[in-house]
């Protein structure tokens, strides 16, 4: 499998090349030069394995230049229930008839974006090993991404992670999750701003060529394809789950289609459900993709009007979701590349020319064919929404859900459909966002066993102004 950029660019790559990579050469997001395609057969297959070889079977349709018993074996050190909390890794949780949470939080930082990136930990620390390099992950948090990069890069061979955070402004979980950690590839840094600053940080230092070159900078942001793939796994998972028969014995030949279920995914920066796109389009059987936004409606906007537009600062809200607060949506490219019939010189116009120009696009003309070619609906959530879903979801079937799933639920409830299973992806456990919590069902959330106390452990952290240059002092005093 060859991967292209969605602008253009005519070189092809293998995975382990874009895998230390961000962007492609023209500002692009890599792809694969087409989704390898699964048949009935594939997924009655598939259907009985454990995770880590379900990931394993998904991802070698992806990965050509790592060899099959290492890809294995990664797989298999990654998706254990040590490390995920249950033998099925991706529980399923039925909450009504035809309604499901698939629980994606019981990682090591308890969001979803464990997922990926305890894979991305093993994928890079194998692929350094091979080359003999290094590589110092640079990176900006506003919250979960950081956590689950540092729980995944903590003690690997070959990786440093410097993570910056906007000092103070982080829940008092997440910051006692990062600041706890005593590992010695692990570097905090606070930084005397707001989110904003940390991410203008990561960028004047990732522009500056010859120090990038020098300390081998490189990051693990949403946009990177392991990450990505990584995810396609737990759509195939929660489809075997929901579609489960009662009576083991295989259908009949020529049993009429498979059965299809649909996902609701609270989203932000497109990539939860850029993961479903991509399922879909290998054919697992998904009727809708239903995308869930919270006041920061950027995508809701696009998938009822065409309009994409990027929001200012001052028009991105901070909300009781906050891991949705975005003010463009960093994989969306990849959807508009695919809607576009894979029109490389289209998407670079619009994503290099005409946003940066005008701050938005019109695809009015193409939007009816998101939601009839590739199955995708929207919808928005607040926090009244978000309070009410929260209580209600307690009190009717006490079980206790985060603000963002909360959104994720709320909206898939508009798009019920009878005979079709409906799976809200659960993105994070309600311990992480305590306040909200509270709020909405006058109690303080159930707190696993392994976080007890740890507001209470020593803390690694370093507080820096919000100046490039600080960080790149801190980053060469440890890079010896
Ligand atoms: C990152 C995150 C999201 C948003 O996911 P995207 O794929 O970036 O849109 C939603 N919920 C939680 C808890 C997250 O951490």
């Amino acid at each position: 499998m060859l991967y292209l950029s969605t602008r253009g660019h005519p070189d092809r790559k293998h995975f382990c090349e874009i895998l230390l990579e961000g962007l492609a050469p023209d500002g692009g997001l890599y792809l694969p030069e087409h989704y390898p395609q699964v048949d009935a057969a594939t997924l009655a297959k598939w259907r009985s394995l454990p995770y880590a070889d379900l990931a394993f079977e998904i991802l070698s349709l992806y990965i050509d230049d790592i060899p099959a018993d290492d890809l294995r074996a990664i797989c298999r050190k990654t998706y254990t229930e040590e490390v995920f909390g249950s033998r099925e890794i991706v529980p399923l949780k039925k909450l009504e008839d035809g309604l499901y949470l698939e629980a994606l939080s019981n990682g090591p930082t308890l969001a979803f974006k464990d997922m990926a990136m305890q894979l991305l930990g093993n994928l890079f620390e194998y692929e350094l090993g091979r080359r003999g390099e290094e590589l110092n992950i640079l990176g900006a948090t506003s919250g979960d991404t950081g956590s689950a990069a540092e729980y995944a890069m903590r003690g690997k061979k070959g990786v440093r992670v410097f993570m910056t955070s906007p000092n103070g402004r982080m829940s008092p979980f997440q910051q006692a999750q990062m600041f706890s950690l005593s590992d010695a590839n692990i570097h905090n840094l606070a930084i005397e701003g707001v989110f904003d600053d940390c991410q203008d940080i990561v960028k004047a230092v990732s522009n500056d060529l010859a120090f990038k070159r020098k300390y081998r900078i490189g990051t693990v942001n949403s946009i990177n394809w392991a990450r990505l793939v990584a995810q396609v796994v737990y759509y195939f998972a929660g489809y075997f789950q929901a579609t489960r028969r009662p009576d083991p014995s295989p259908p009949a030949a020529g049993e009429g289609e498979l059965p299809k279920v649909s996902f609701s995914v609270p989203s932000g920066n497109f990539g939860n459900i850029c993961a479903g796109h991509v399922a879909r389009s290998m054919g697992l059987p998904i009727d809708r993709l239903v995308l869930a936004t919270n006041e920061n409606d950027v995508l809701d906007e696009f998938f009822r009007t065409g309009v994409y537009r990027v929001r200012g600062s001052q028009d991105t809200f901070e909300t009781s979701s906050p891991s949705m607060d975005i003010s463009k949506a960093s994989n969306f490219e990849r959807f508009v590349f695919d809607l576009l019939a894979r029109d490389g010189a289209r998407v670079r116009y619009l994503f290099a020319e005409e946003l940066p120009a005008k701050g938005r696009f019109d695809l009015s003309g193409e939007v009816a064919r998101a939601r009839s070619q590739y199955g995708f609906v929207s919808g928005k959530s607040t926090h009244a929404d978000r309070v009410a879903t929260i209580r209600d979801t307690y009190q009717r079937f006490a079980t206790m859900i985060d603000t963002h799933t909360a959104d994720g639920l709320k909206v898939a409830r508009s798009f019920a459909s009878a005979g079709t299973p409906m799976i809200v992806l659960e993105t994070a456990l309600p311990i992480k966002f305590a306040a909200t919590i509270v709020e909405a069902l006058g109690r303080e959330p159930d707190r696993p066993a392994k976080f007890a106390g740890i507001e209470d452990l020593p803390r690694r952290v370093t507080v820096l102004p919000a100046d490039a240059a600080a960080v790149q002092q801190f980053i060469a005093a440890h890079c010896a």
